[in-house]
Order: C-alpha cells, then sequence, then structure tokens
C-alpha cells in the first residue's frame, strides 16, 4: 500500500484466455505477473516490468455440497462470495483474513492464515484440490495425491508457478451465524500470550491488539479477541442469524458516522500524538469491554473488522506509492517470541517509528514449502509511510529483520515491502527452497511469471 505501477491488464474469462494470456506476454518479451484482488500490502501482485493477468473474471461458483460442506469455485471467487453463497446453508469459510475482498486464487498464493491459525491452520489446510495453468498452457490437476509436489508448492508460491483457475476447499459446518466474543484486557505482552496460552485449547478464534506507544512494564499492554462457535441448539433462531442481511455491517458507525466518510476522521489523527490518543482511548475501552460476560457478534461483523471502515487505508494518504502504510509481520518461535518481541517494540519507541497498529496471533506450523506458518508468533505492525520518513523507516525495518533473523524468525510475503533476496535465503527451509526452485526452472523455464515481489525478494 506504498507501492504501485501501471501495467497492461489481460483478464481472462477461462482456461483458454489463461494461456492465450500467457501468450500476449511471451510474444511481448515481458514478464506476466499474476493478481487476484490486488489486497497484498506489498507487491505481491505488482508488476513493473511487463503485463499483469488479473483472474477477477473467473468468478464462478461451480459446485457446492451442502452435505459435505465441499466447494468448488474459479480462482476469481472472493472471500466475500463464498460466504455468502454458503452461510444461509449452515457453512463458514475454514480460513478468512482481515478483509472478505481477496480471491480464493491469491489467498491460496499466499497460503492465507485467519484468527484460528493455531486451530486449524492455513488456506491450504482446508484445499482439497486445485486446477493449475502453467506457463505451457497445461492444465494440471493437483491434490495430496496426485501432483502431490506442485500441490505443496503452489499454495504459498506467490504465483510463481501457474495461475490457478479452480479451486476445491473444504468449509466448517455452523449452527448460528453468531459467534460468541470476549474482549479481555491485557497489562502488558506475556498477560497476552499467557492468556492465548490458557486459552487456545478452547477458543476457536484468538486476536490481539497491542499499544505499541507504551513502554517499561506496560510494554505489548493491548486486548485480547477470544471467540467462540455456539454449539448446535445454543441460538435459538439460527435460521434468523445465518441470513446474508444479518451479517451485513451498518451503514453507520455508532449510528452517527457513515462509514464510507469514516476514513477522513481517522485522517485527522494521523500523527504520533493523535495515534496515541486513540490508542489509549482503545486501550481503556478495551478495559471496559472485558468487565462485560461475552456478547454475540454475526461472523462477518468478527472476521472483517476493517472492511468496517471503507477506504481505511486512505487515512494514511490518497496518493498511494508516496504515501500510505507498509505492515511489518515477523514471525517468531514461541520460545524466543516473548522477548524479542518486547526488544522490537523498545527499538521502534527509541527510533521514533512507533507502529500505529498492532495484530498479534498465535499460529502453527503446516505441510506447504515456503509457508510463512510456524509453532510460534506473529505481530504485525503498521507503520506509515511518508515521503519524509521512507528511507530512516526503511533502515529501521532492515535492523528489526536482523533481529527477527537471528532468532529463528520468519517473514510473510502479502505482508511484507522490505525483505531482500538475502534476508529470505535465511528464513526459508533451504531443502524445501531448492525443490521449489527446481520446479519454478521445470514448468517455467523462461521465467514468464514474476512480480515485483519475485524480484525483489524471492527468486534467484
Ligand atoms: C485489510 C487486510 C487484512 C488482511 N488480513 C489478512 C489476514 O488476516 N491473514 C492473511 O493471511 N492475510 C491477510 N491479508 C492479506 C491478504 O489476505 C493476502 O494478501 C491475499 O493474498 C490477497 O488476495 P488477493 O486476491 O487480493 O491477491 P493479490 O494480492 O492480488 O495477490 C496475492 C498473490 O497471489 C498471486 N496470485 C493472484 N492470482 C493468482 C492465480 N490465479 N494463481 C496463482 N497465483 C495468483 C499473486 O501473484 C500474488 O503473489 C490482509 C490484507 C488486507 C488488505
Amino acid at each position: 500500500m506504498a507501492v504501485g505501477a501501471n501495467a497492461k491488464v489481460l483478464r481472462p474469462r477461462s482456461v483458454e484466455e489463461i494461456a492465450a494470456a500467457y501468450d500476449v506476454a511471451r510474444a511481448d518479451g515481458v514478464p506476466l505477473g499474476l493478481r487476484g484482488g490486488g489486497n497484498s500490502y506489498g507487491d505481491a501482485s505488482v508488476n513493473e516490468r511487463g503485463h499483469v493477468l488479473d483472474v477477477s473474471r473467473m468468478n464462478r461458483i461451480l459446485d457446492w455440497n451442502p452435505e459435505t460442506g465441499v466447494v468448488e469455485a474459479q480462482g476469481g471467487v472472493t472471500i466475500a462470495q463464498l460466504w455468502r453463497h454458503i452461510l444461509p446453508d449452515g457453512w463458514w469459510p475454514r480460513v478468512v483474513s482481515g478483509t472478505m475482498f481477496p480471491t480464493l486464487a491469491g489467498a491460496l498464493a499466499a497460503n492465507i492464515h485467519g484468527k484460528n491459525n493455531f486451530r486449524v491452520g492455513t488456506i491450504g489446510d482446508a484445499a482439497v484440490e486445485f486446477d493449475i495453468v502453467l506457463p505451457s498452457g497445461e492444465l494440471r490437476t493437483c491434490n495430496r495425491e496426485r501432483e502431490a509436489d506442485l500441490f505443496h508448492a503452489a499454495i504459498g508460491g506467490f504465483g510463481m508457478l501457474g495461475a490457478f483457475s479452480r479451486i476445491v476447499l473444504r468449509t466448517k459446518r455452523v449452527y448460528s451465524g453468531d459467534l460468541w466474543v470476549q474482549g479481555v484486557s491485557t497489562r502488558n505482552l506475556r498477560e497476552m500470550m499467557d492468556y492465548f496460552e490458557a486459552h487456545k485449547h478452547a477458543a476457536d478464534y484468538l486476536v490481539g491488539w497491542i499499544d505499541c506507544f507504551r513502554g517499561g512494564d506496560a510494554s505489548g499492554r493491548g486486548l485480547v479477541h477470544h471467540a467462540r462457535y455456539l454449539e448446535p441448539g445454543e441460538d435459538p433462531h439460527p435460521e434468523q442469524t445465518l441470513r446474508i442481511a444479518h451479517q451485513e455491517l451498518p451503514g453507520t458507525i455508532l449510528g452517527v458516522f457513515p462509514k464510507d466518510q469514516m476514513w477522513r476522521m481517522l485522517r485527522l489523527f494521523q500523527h504520533d500524538p493523535g495515534m496515541r490518543l486513540i490508542n489509549a482511548t482503545k486501550y481503556f475501552m478495551g478495559r471496559l469491554e472485558g468487565m462485560h460476560e461475552p456478547v454475540r457478534q454475526s461472523h462477518a461483523g468478527f472476521a472483517f473488522l476493517l472492511d468496517y471502515v471503507p477506504n481505511w487505508k486512505w487515512a494514511y494518504g490518497r496518493q498511494p506509492v508516496r504515501n500510505g502504510l507498509i505492515q511489518y509481520q515477523p514471525f517468531l518461535p514461541a520460545d524466543v517470541a516473548h522477548d524479542v518481541y518486547l526488544e522490537l517494540l523498545d527499538r521502534c519507541r527509541r527510533a521514533g517509528h512507533v507502529p500505529y497498529l498492532g495484530v498479534f496471533k498465535r499460529h502453527r506450523p503446516d505441510p506447504f514449502w515456503l509457508t510463512h506458518a510456524l509453532d510460534g508468533w506473529s505481530f504485525a505492525m503498521d507503520f506509515p509511510v511518508r515521503p519524509a520518513n521512507r528511507e530512516s523507516l526503511w533502515k529501521h525495518c532492515a535492523e528489526m529483520t536482523e533481529i527477527v533473523l537471528d532468532a529463528g524468525g520468519k517473514f510473510y510475503f502479502a505482508k511484507d515491502l522490505v525483505i531482500g533476496r538475502s534476508d529470505a535465503r535465511r528464513f526459508f527451509p533451504a531443502v524445501e527452497l531448492a525443490a521449489f526452485e527446481a520446479l519454478k526452472r521445470e514448468l517455467d523455464p523462461e521465467g514468464l511469471l514474476e512480480t515485483n515481489l519475485a524480484r525483489r525478494a524471492f527468486l534467484d
């Protein structure tokens, strides 16, 4: 969200048109970057040196089985389309991101995680099968038995091996359109982590928000949201709560502010004193929330908080590239996470680059070759980017990256704009990276599929 480029965009509607788009790029002698909804925070689907293939027109749900919860969809179907299709039958996607606008293809290519990563893994863990159009134009069907290598490489492979055209996913049975949600304020990072650990076997979702401005004994103070599904029979009126209308977010916030104008309000606070105030207010509101019993909240309301504020990123400036934000999300193994995150927070405050938003999650490993997930934690930090702070912010991130890599941590390309190739080589497992590169050479010998991300951080 602090990067962008102009490119010729090809928008295929079928497998044949994807293959034809490959030929267009080949004939023009330029690389092709795959793009879904363009929701990655960095440059994962930006290609300033060639064309872009946008799959969003391939947006049909091909098959839905409300008995088994298995859905088959084209790659351009969005998470929003998916949940709206399946929820009235009592199902919800197993894994969603904090926004509902990603396509399933973009989500699978990044191997996204949700606030339930510690319980159910990533979207790759929910995938049954996919079709992928290779750079040669050949269509391959992959699952855990058939083309197992390609299955485990392309999920989390950030569009380097081919374009997903069809995806089959398992979804989750739900007995209500609501969740029970409890807010719990925590006085520092240790308390937050202890809360997660104590509840990770019973909670269906856990997510922490952190006030990054506070130091000392209060460093890492914040608010945990703990949610669980309702049991069968617990919701007296599931036929009502499972309706789409029950999920839609209201048009105003607090009944007053039109939500599509909310970014203007947020913009007024886009400086350190303003964000310090917002964070402190949120913390104290969180303490009040923590005194209440759990409340019922719709799945969409809980999952897609940021969608509540349309164009929220404009609060950081309406000229993306020059102004905007970067998200920096280090993942750390469980045994070192606490001390390293405190060190990072301390450095942020000393460097005068305090994240305006900090989000904390618990993760678990998965079998995908280049996955970002591990047995540990992630802490996503949103930093405002302005022409005046860009250089020092990048330097600050590079210093933090050294600390994270020395501690055995890793990063997630859907949320990254600062990692270099030598950094990535330190956190990807060597055997899987070598196997991925061999597959790339075999399937894409001319290097047709490329993005800014790939050139910056990914490929040799
Ligand atoms: C507000 C917000 C909240 C978010 N919350 C989360 C979160 O909680 N968890 C999380 O994991 N992520 C989160 N994200 C990141 C987002 O889920 C991922 O970046 C996701 O990949 C975006 O999907 P997209 O369709 O927009 O794909 P894009 O951003 O357009 O592309 C993502 C990647 O997919 C590749 N790709 C696109 N189409 C295809 C295709 N047909 N075949 C193969 N590869 C393809 C692209 O080349 C690129 O590498 C969030 C993003 C935002 C803006």
